[in-house]
C-alpha cells in the first residue's frame, strides 16, 4: 500500500477555525480508477483548487482497473476504492463517484458499459453502503464537463458544448444557460463522421473511433507506426516529421471538425470547451480544429473554442464537485 501522506495537507492551524470540510471522489476509467480527497472551499475560500473550481485536491489514489476480470471485479474493486478512501481521510462527509456508459443519475444505476461490461448495477446505493456516508453519483463525461464549465474564466455561458476526449468522446450540452439531462444526452462521439471502422458500441463511423486518444494511438499502429502508449507520442511524432502519424493526427482534428460542425449547425453554441486527456495536446490540437471548423461553417455563427483546464483530472474533480453539492445542501 503507497497510501499518500495527509498529515501534512490542509491549511487549519492548531487551534483554528474548523478544518476545510473535506470529501472523497472517485473517476471510474478504463484503465484506472482515480480516486482523491479534496477539501471543499466555502465562504471566501470558494474560488479554490484548480482552476478556480472550488474543490483542492490534497491526497490521491490510484488502483489499476481490472478491466480483463469482467464486471463483477470491476464493480468489486470501485466498492473497495471506496472504502479505501474513507478509510485514508476519516472526516470525509460525502463521496462522489462517477462512472462512464449509460448512466442514470436520478435512479444512481450504471445501466450499461460497452466498456466495462456492466449492466444495471446499483452504484450509488452499494457505495453508500461501503462508505457509511452519502454518495453522489453521475457521468464521468457530464460531471467532469461541469469541472470544466466550474474552471472557465468569466460568467458561465448560456450556449456551450464540452466536449471531453479521452479514451472515448462525449459531450455535457448547455442550451439556454442550462445543462441538458438524459442518460443518453452527450454521445457526440458516437456521430458517424469518420470512414467505417467499427466501433465498441457496434456501429462504424463513429467520431470516436477515429479522434479519440486511444483511437489516434491504434490507428497509428495499423498505419505501420511503432506501439505508442496514446495519443501524445502520435502528436510527437508528427511534429518530427513522420508523415503517418501527421495523417492520423490530421483524420482526427478533421473528424473532430465534423462533428463540431454538425453540433453548431443544430445547436449554436457560443463557446466549445475542447477538454480530456487529448486537450493537454494544446495549440496542436486548438489551432487546426478552430481553423477547420471557420473553413467549413459558412452562414453559421463561428463559436469560440477554448481548451479545457482539467485535462484527465476533470472526472475527479468533477466528482469531487457533486459530493461537495451533496454536502453543502445537507
Ligand atoms: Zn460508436
Amino acid at each position: 500500500m503507497n497510501a499518500p501522506d495527509l498529515a501534512t495537507t490542509g491549511p487549519g492551524l492548531p487551534g483554528s477555525a474548523a478544518a476545510p470540510p473535506r470529501v472523497a471522489a472517485l473517476d471510474v476509467g478504463g484503465t484506472v480508477l482515480k480516486g482523491a480527497v479534496f477539501e471543499v472551499g466555502t465562504g471566501a475560500d470558494a474560488g479554490v483548487g484548480a482552476a478556480g473550481t472550488g474543490v483542492r485536491q490534497v491526497a490521491t489514489l490510484r488502483r489499476p482497473t481490472p478491466r480483463a476480470e469482467g464486471a463483477d471485479a470491476i464493480v468489486a474493486a470501485v466498492l473497495d476504492t471506496v472504502a479505501e478512501l474513507c478509510a485514508l481521510a476519516p472526516d470525509v462527509g460525502a463521496v462522489g463517484l462517477v462512472v462512464p456508459g449509460v448512466v442514470d443519475e436520478a435512479a444512481g444505476i450504471g445501466v450499461e458499459s460497452e466498456n466495462l461490461f456492466w449492466r444495471d448495477v446499483p452504484f450509488a446505493r452499494l457505495a453508500a453502503e461501503r462508505a457509511g456516508r452519502p454518495v453522489a453519483f453521475g457521468h464521468d463525461v457530464r460531471a467532469g464537463g461541469r469541472a470544466e464549465l466550474a474552471a472557465l474564466a468569466g460568467p458561465p455561458p448560456t450556449e456551450a458544448l464540452v466536449m471531453l476526449v479521452g479514451t472515448g468522446i462525449a459531450g455535457l450540452l448547455v442550451v439556454g444557460g442550462r445543462v441538458l439531462p438524459g442518460a443518453y444526452v452527450g454521445e457526440i462521439g458516437h456521430a458517424p463522421v469518420g470512414p467505417d471502422e467499427p466501433c465498441a458500441c457496434g456501429s462504424t463511423g463513429c467520431l470516436e473511433t477515429i479522434a479519440s486518444a486511444a483511437s489516434i494511438a491504434r490507428r497509428y499502429r495499423e498505419a505501420g507506426g511503432p506501439v505508442v502508449a496514446g495519443s501524445r507520442e502520435v502528436l510527437a511524432a508528427a511534429q518530427a516529421g513522420d508523415s503517418r502519424a501527421g495523417r492520423v493526427w490530421g483524420e482526427a482534428v478533421d473528424a473532430l471538425v465534423r462533428g463540431l460542425a454538425i453540433y453548431t449547425t443544430l445547436l449554436a453554441p457560443e463557446v466549445v470547451v475542447l477538454g480530456g486527456g487529448l486537450a493537454l495536446a494544446g495549440a496542436a490540437l486548438l489551432d487546426p480544429v478552430t481553423a477547420g471548423l471557420a473553413a467549413r461553417l459558412t452562414f453559421q455563427p463561428v463559436p469560440e473554442l477554448r481548451l479545457g483546464q482539467l485535462g484527465d483530472e476533470a472526472g475527479t474533480i468533477g466528482a469531487a464537485l457533486l459530493a461537495r453539492d451533496l454536502l453543502l445542501a445537507g
